[in-house]
Parts: C-alpha cells; sequence; structure tokens
C-alpha cells in the first residue's frame, strides 16, 4: 500500500512536463476560505480571472475558464464549434495529438491524421506546407477545421502556429483553427487574436503554476459564430451561458471557487514578471538542459533545431538502455519524478520538465539527479551534462538570455 504520508527529508523535484510545482504563494491563495460563488466577492474574483487570463492568451475575445482538466478543454472546443460527421485535420506530432484524433473520433468526427511520423518516430513539429497543400486539394471546403497541438509534451516538440495560420490563408481556406496549447500558455509566446486561432484548448497545471482542474478555451467572434449552428450534443461544455454570465463575474453552475483564488494569484505573478520575461526564462532553461543532453551524448527527441520546446525536453536513452529504469532510479534514490514515455516512445526517452516555477538552480539540481540516475543504470556518458549546464547558464550568452526586457 502506498503511504501518503511518507515524506523523505527535502523536497520532492517534480520535473514532470506537467502537472509542475505549485508555488507556495498559488497554495496559500488556494486555501483561503471558499466564499458564496452568488456573493458581491466572487464577482470582483471572477472578472479579475476574466480579464487576466485575456493577457496571457493575448486576446480581446473572451475565455471560457471550466472546472475541469485539459481533456474537457478539447471536448469544448470541439463540440461547441463542429457537427457530427466534419472531416477535421490533424496532425500526428505525438501522443497527445493522437489522444485528441481518438477523441474526434469518439464524438462523431471524421478526422483526418497528417504527418505519419515515419521510421524515426515522433520527432517532429507540425509542417505547415502539409496542411497548405492537403487545403488547396479541398476545393469544395468538406474539412471544417485544422486542430494542431501548439506544444508536444509527449515529445518537446513546438509546432510554428503563425505559419499553420499563413497556411490556411494561403490555401484561401474557410476551416477553423483549434489549438492545443495546454502545456504552452504561459510558457511561450502565444498570440491567440494575432494569430487569428479560432479556439485555443489550455490548462492550469502546467506553464500556469496551478493544480490540475481548469481547463480554458480562448474563443474567436468566428468559432462563436460556428457555436450557434454546430450541431454535436453539449450542454455542460456548451459556452453560450458561460459567456453571457461571465459578463457580470459568475458562472451558470458551481465554479473551482479555490482554484480561481490559485488563478488570481498565478496572474498575478506571472504579469508581474512580465509575460515576456516568463518566456525568455523558459527559453535560457530549455538551452542549458539541452546543454547538458548533449554533452552526455545523448540524442534529444526533437530532431527539428528550431522547434525545441521551452518547457520540456525529452531525452532519448541508448538502445539497450529502457527510460523507465532511469526514471526509476531516480525516483527511489533521490526523490526526483522524471516524465515517462508515452505511447510509442515508451521506455525509449524520458521528459525533462522545466517549466512554470523553476529557476537556475531547480534545472541544476534536476539536471544532477538526472546525471546520477543515468550513471546509476549504467548509462556511459561521454561528458557530464551539469558542467556544460552550467556554462551556459553563467556565459555571456546564457547572462544576457536572462531578461527579454532589459
Ligand atoms: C497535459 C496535456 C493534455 C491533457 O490535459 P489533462 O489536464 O491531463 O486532461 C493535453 N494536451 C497536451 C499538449 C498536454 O500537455
Amino acid at each position: 500500500m502506498i503511504k501518503l504520508d511518507f515524506h523523505p527529508a527535502g523536497r520532492h523535484f517534480l520535473q514532470i512536463p506537467g502537472p509542475s510545482p505549485v508555488p507556495d504563494r498559488i497554495l496559500r491563495a488556494i486555501s483561503y476560505p471558499t466564499i458564496d460563488h452568488r456573493g458581491p466577492e466572487f464577482g470582483a474574483l471572477g472578472l479579475k480571472v476574466l480579464a487576466g487570463i485575456k493577457k496571457v492568451f493575448k486576446t480581446q475575445h473572451p475565455v471560457i475558464i471550466y472546472p475541469s482538466s485539459g481533456t474537457g478543454a478539447w471536448e469544448a472546443a470541439l463540440s461547441n464549434t463542429l457537427s457530427s460527421g466534419d472531416i477535421v485535420l490533424m496532425y500526428e506530432t505525438g501522443h497527445f495529438a493522437t489522444l485528441w484524433k481518438k477523441m474526434a473520433e469518439k464524438l462523431g468526427l471524421k478526422p483526418e491524421f497528417l504527418g505519419s511520423p515515419g521510421s524515426d518516430g515522433w520527432r517532429h513539429a507540425v509542417s505547415a506546407q502539409r496542411i497548405e497543400e492537403r487545403l488547396r486539394a479541398d476545393s469544395g471546403h468538406a474539412i471544417k477545421a485544422v486542430c494542431v497541438v501548439h506544444n508536444e509534451t509527449s515529445t518537446g516538440v513546438t509546432s510554428n502556429i503563425a505559419a499553420v495560420r499563413r497556411a490556411i490563408d494561403a490555401a484561401n481556406h474557410p476551416a477553423l483553427l483549434l489549438v492545443d496549447t495546454i502545456s504552452g500558455l504561459a510558457s511561450i509566446d502565444y498570440r491567440h487574436d494575432e494569430w487569428g486561432v479560432d479556439v485555443t484548448v489550455s490548462g492550469s497545471q502546467k506553464g500556469l503554476m496551478l493544480p490540475p482542474g481548469i481547463g480554458l478555451n480562448a474563443v474567436s467572434p468566428k468559432a462563436i459564430e460556428a457555436s450557434k449552428t454546430a450541431g454535436l450534443r453539449r450542454s455542460f461544455w456548451d459556452w453560450t451561458e458561460i459567456i453571457e454570465m461571465n459578463k457580470t463575474g459568475y458562472w451558470p453552475y458551481t465554479p473551482n471557487t479555490n482554484l480561481l483564488y490559485g488563478l488570481s494569484e498565478a496572474l498575478d505573478m506571472i504579469l508581474d514578471e512580465g509575460l515576456e520575461n516568463v518566456f525568455a526564462r523558459h527559453q535560457r532553461l530549455a538551452h542549458a538542459c539541452r546543454e547538458a543532453v548533449r554533452a552526455w551524448g545523448l540524442e534529444i527527441q526533437c530532431a527539428d533545431t528550431d522547434a525545441y520546446s521551452p518547457v520540456l525536453t525529452g531525452v532519448m536513452t541508448p538502445e539497450n538502455m529502457d527510460a523507465d529504469v532511469v526514471r526509476k532510479t531516480v525516483y527511489e534514490r533521490f526523490n526526483m519524478s522524471l516524465g515517462t514515455g508515452l505511447g510509442k516512445v515508451k521506455g525509449r526517452m524520458f521528459r525533462i520538465g522545466h517549466l512554470g516555477d523553476c529557476n537556475d538552480l531547480t534545472l541544476m539540481a534536476a539536471l544532477a539527479g538526472c546525471e546520477m540516475g543515468l550513471r546509476l543504470s549504467g548509462v556511459r556518458l561521454a561528458a557530464s551534462g551539469v558542467t556544460a549546464a552550467m556554462d551556459y547558464l553563467v556565459s555571456p550568452a546564457g547572462s544576457s538570455a536572462l531578461k527579454a526586457v532589459a
């Protein structure tokens, strides 16, 4: 039996790419007393978080906050905009893209899966060119939506959403653009309005540094228009009533009050640091992490050098080494959790999360745990990744990358 009160000395290193560690400030905010969700105080909280979250999505349009996991927000995006039998173009970047596609099938949509990964597995970003070619061929406009994962958390590959927008425009195609940035929001630059995204799906437990339990949909006017005729059945997920009641800061049902306290605190932290500084911090730590992996002589799962994720790094283990053995060693010896390989890449790679409430020393400790765990597991390393990462962090390049704006 697992003993939930087991508490080894020091803190647990939660270095999975979500849930990410929740800062004490946010935990304290979550512990405020639960209030009347129809009372006057609540409306002020509701209006604050609804306005703040728009800044993070870079949108002027409504953002819907659900008491749900990210998976629920996926369903909300599809069911509010599409009808049974609609063809949707999805893109196989990895495990999460595959799960979203399976959901589309279950909901009665007809997903077409582009980008079959070929012999080298899930290692690439979305090809906007392939999307453009497919849309050009669809002269009858049978395709109703293009669905892509911005930051593929199973592999550590980030796709260029602006390029996908340009591809849709170049093909002069009316399809909606639906984007999952569940693990990208508040960690990687994201521009819902500028990139013409119709529905952006996100969640609380990654870059927003909250516990799991909030699902998000940022919606465009075109998406709201589509929802008026979208035929898929929905009730709980329906945007209409929520958007209407949100105007005064309330919800049609009981929202997760305490997580909204946490969201309010998280927004203060992120917006005080400055979104661009938050993004630069993630880029810099990710760069240091890749320096470590290269020094070890191991391969980075992402094979496109312009698509490295600022959120996590996928590390491939040598052919004869089960990545889950390394993870188990690291967990048992150093009390650190690393992300497992999901789906097709199970056992072939592990994932180091460097998102949310992460700084130089958090990353260095995580890398030290990885390096010791790899050595204990019998992986022969070319050199010390810890030293390589430190060298980068204190180098002029690593120092000047500290802030986006001086
Ligand atoms: C975490 C994640 C999900 C799933 O979110 P849940 O909160 O676990 O339902 C979906 N897509 C991506 C890209 C994710 O990182």
